[in-house]
Order: C-alpha cells, then structure tokens, then sequence
C-alpha cells in the first residue's frame, strides 16, 4: 500500500499522459510488426511457387534431355550402321569425322582418320578431281563424282562419292563442313564388264551366224537350181512314159524344190540384214511405202483392196530396209485377208516424242493373242500347213530391220476382225 501523500491532480495529469504515450508507441509498433509478418508471408508464398515452377521446369528439361539421348543414339546407330561409307570433310580437304563403313573403306578406324587428309588415300591420278569436286561443293553445288581410292597403295577400289555442303555447320570451328557418302561399286565396275565383255562375244558370234547362214543359204542356191533343172528336164522327158506314181513324185519333188527355193531366198534376205547394210540417212518414209506398194500392185489389184495412206513423215533409216519392212507387211494384210469381205488396208504415223510411230492396220482374218509372240520369231507360222504359202519369215526380218533402226514392233489383233502392226522409227533431225 503506497503509504505516500496523495499525488496531486497535476502529478496525476502527467502520469496519464506519460502512459498515453506509450500506449500509442505500443500500438504503432505492433502495426509495424502485423505489416512486416504479412510481407513475410507473402515473400514464403512466392518463394514456394518459384519453387513449383522450378521443378516443373527441371522435369521438362530432364524429359528433353531424355529425348535428346535417344535421337542421338539413333543418329549414331545409324551413322555406324549404313550401308554407306560417310565422311565429314572441311573446307580443306580435311577429314572430320567417318562412320564405320566409311572408315572401312580407307582401312583404318573412325577414331584413326581424324584430321588427315582425304585425297591421302586416293590413287594419285584421282586427287586433283577430287579438288575440284570438293571446291564445287564448298561453292554450294552438291557433286557426284566416281573415284578410285587406294588407301594401302595395294588394290586399289573404285567409289562413286555424293558430296553436299551440311546446313547450320557454317559456325563450326573447321568452318563449313562437307558430308560425302561413298558407295563401293566394285561389284557394279565388274558386272559391267562382264557385261561388256559377253555382249561383245555375242556381237561377235551374232556376225559368224550371220555370215554362216548367208554362206550357206548362198551356197545351197546353186545345187538346188540344178536340181530344179533336172527334175523339170525328167518332168519333160518321162512324164507320162513312167507309171503313175513316177509323175506324181515327180511333181512332189518339183513343189518341194519351189519352197525350199523360197525359204533360201527369205533367208538370204533375212541374214543381208545384218550384213549388207546401208547407213541411215534422211528418208522421206511416203516415197518407201510408194516403192513397196508399186512392188505388190499385182496382188493388191487381183485382191481389190482399198488402201487407205496419211501423210508420212521424214525419217533416219535404209531405205531399201525401209521398203522391204512395208513390203512385207502390206504383203501380210494382203495375203491373210478375210474370205469374206475385201482388204481395207491402213497406213499414218505419229509422232511421240523423238521417235514416229507408225501403223499398219487390216481387215483380215485376225490374230488369237496367245500367238502374239511367236509371229516374229524365225520360220513361225501360225498355220504351217494351211493354204496360205509363206516361209515364216517376214515378221522375223520386219522385226529385225526396225531394231536395226533402234525401234520396236509389236501387234494388237482380234481374230476374225483384223490386226494392227505397230512399229517405230527415230525421227529424222
Ligand atoms: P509368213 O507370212 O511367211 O508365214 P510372216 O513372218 O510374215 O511369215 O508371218 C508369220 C505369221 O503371222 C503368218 O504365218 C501369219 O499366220 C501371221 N500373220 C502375219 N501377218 C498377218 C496379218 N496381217 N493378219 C493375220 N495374220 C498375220
């Protein structure tokens, strides 16, 4: 118990204020303290959301560098894996980097190649083409070129190379960068010779064929003459004075005589192809077909065809052969016409790109197309024995003179209704 005086109004007064005061300092300050706790707060809440991004950032990023592992280990494996030698190669020549096959190729490692050059393991007379080719490519021109490598100065391999600038490797530290696929044509180098080599041997029996069936048919001609001479004389002499059979062998020998006559003369025309030929010159093709329809006026007048011709273009051919191809086929759709209705014969060319294209289309008894093949092979005859005479030789020397002249010959027919030869020819320049 305060046992003092009693404190007078005045001292009371200033007490009161005093503890207002410091009431007021208390209240401020614990605003201050509320304000600076929300900030807190609110700086934690932000830093925990930074964090979630964080994490969600890092977790995209691990992902995408997942994903980049993989591509590279598919770039790699596939690298090292092709079929064809690669090599990056700089601006100078300079080997950068080589998958396995390519490495391969120079005999040595990927690991070994790095920083030499590339014409080092080239044969000496392919380097300077291979310059040429690099400063093609460096010049923004992708380049193929065949080059023979010899990279142990042993046996050397023959490589077509595809050489073409890499894109975004400008900024590399060699400066731009080439990529050259390498393809081993060792195998294709051989079968083309190989090829080169058969085809000359053929060329070359072809022609000893040749002029061993124009010898022969040649030579046969004479002593089958004599023949003939002296089966008409004994046709003369005994024909009648014999018994009856005499005259009939007689007469089999003498028809036997005629077609083999015909059949030596066909193939006497047939191997001339080959070997007595003229050069191709500028024709004018309606002046051929002229000739040959002048050659069958005879038949086409007794047969009252209606021959039907377009306007016929210049070509590069033999005219002889040229003619005799006409001949042979106008003469087909003459002597194969239907009993029934006179021929109606057709002729027009045109042009399909560098070539004429020309047609020969009938009215006659047609072509079953299972025979289609056959009809241009030597001595083929649809109907061997039939009564339409021929040798089977005429689309065997159409087919021959056309390929001569670098074209083909084909049919399209039904039969019954008629056929449709085709056959091209180089246009002339
Ligand atoms: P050939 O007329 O001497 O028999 P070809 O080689 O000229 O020999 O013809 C072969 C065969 O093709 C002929 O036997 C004939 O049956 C058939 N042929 C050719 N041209 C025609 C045609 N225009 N119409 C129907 N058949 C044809």
């Amino acid at each position: 118990m305060d046992m003092s005086s009693p404190k007078s109004r005045q001292e009371l007064e200033a007490e009161l204020a005093c503890l207002r005061s410091r009431l007021h300092e208390y209240e401020a300050r614990h605003a201050v303290d509320l304000e600076t706790g929300e900030a807190f707060l609110r700086t934690l809440s932000g830093i925990d959301h930074c964090q979630e991004r964080l994490k969600a950032q890092d977790s995209a990023l691990c992902e995408a560098q997942h994903g980049l592992q993989i591509a590279l280990r598919r770039y790699t494996n596939l690298f090292n894996h092709s079929p064809i030698g690669y090599f990056l190669i700089d601006a100078k020549g300079f080997l950068r980097e080589a998958n396995r096959l390519g490495a391969e190729l120079l005999k040595t490692l990927p690991e070994s190649l790095i920083g030499k050059p590339f014409v080092s393991f080239l044969e000496p007379e392919a380097r300077p083409a291979f310059e040429l080719h690099l400063q093609n490519v460096v010049a923004g021109n992708s380049s193929q070129i065949e080059l023979v490598l010899n990279p142990t100065g042993g046996v050397s391999m023959p490589i077509i190379l595809q050489t073409s600038l890499m894109e975004g490797e400008e900024e590399s530290v060699f400066g731009p960068l080439c990529l050259a696929a390498a393809l081993d044509i060792q195998s294709r180098k051989e079968a083309e010779q190989a090829l080169a080599e058969r085809t000359e041997q053929l060329a070359r029996s072809n022609e000893d064929l040749e002029r061993f069936a124009y010898v022969i048919s040649h030579d046969l001609q004479e002593p089958l003459r004599n023949i003939g001479n002296y089966v008409q004389m004994l046709a003369r002499r005994y024909k009648g004075r014999l018994d009856e059979d005499a005259d009939i062998f007689i007469g089999f020998v003498t028809e036997g005589v005629a077609r083999l006559s015909n059949m030596i003369r066909d193939l006497l025309s047939f191997s001339r192809i080959g070997t007595q030929t003229q050069k191709l010159e500028r024709i004018d093709s309606g002046e051929a077909l002229k000739d040959a329809l002048a050659n069958l006026e005879a038949a086409a007048n007794e047969a009252g065809a209606e021959i039907h011709i377009e306007a016929m273009p210049p070509v590069l051919a033999d005219r002889a052969q040229l003619v005799s191809l006409f001949q042979n086929l106008l003469g087909n759709a003459l002597k194969y016409r239907h009993p029934q209705r006179k021929p109606q014969i057709r002729i027009s060319a045109k042009a399909v790109g560098k070539q004429w294209l020309f047609t020969v289309s009938d009215n006659g008894i047609g072509i079953e197309s299972r025979q289609f093949e056959r009809l241009f092979t030597l001595f083929q005859r649809i109907d061997p024995h039939g009564n339409i005479p021929g040798s089977g030789i005429g689309l065997a020397v159409c087919k021959r003179i056309v390929e001569r002249h670098g074209g083909a010959i084909w049919v399209e027919s039904t039969a019954g209704q008629g056929s449709t030869f085709h056959f091209t020819l180089e246009a002339s320049p």
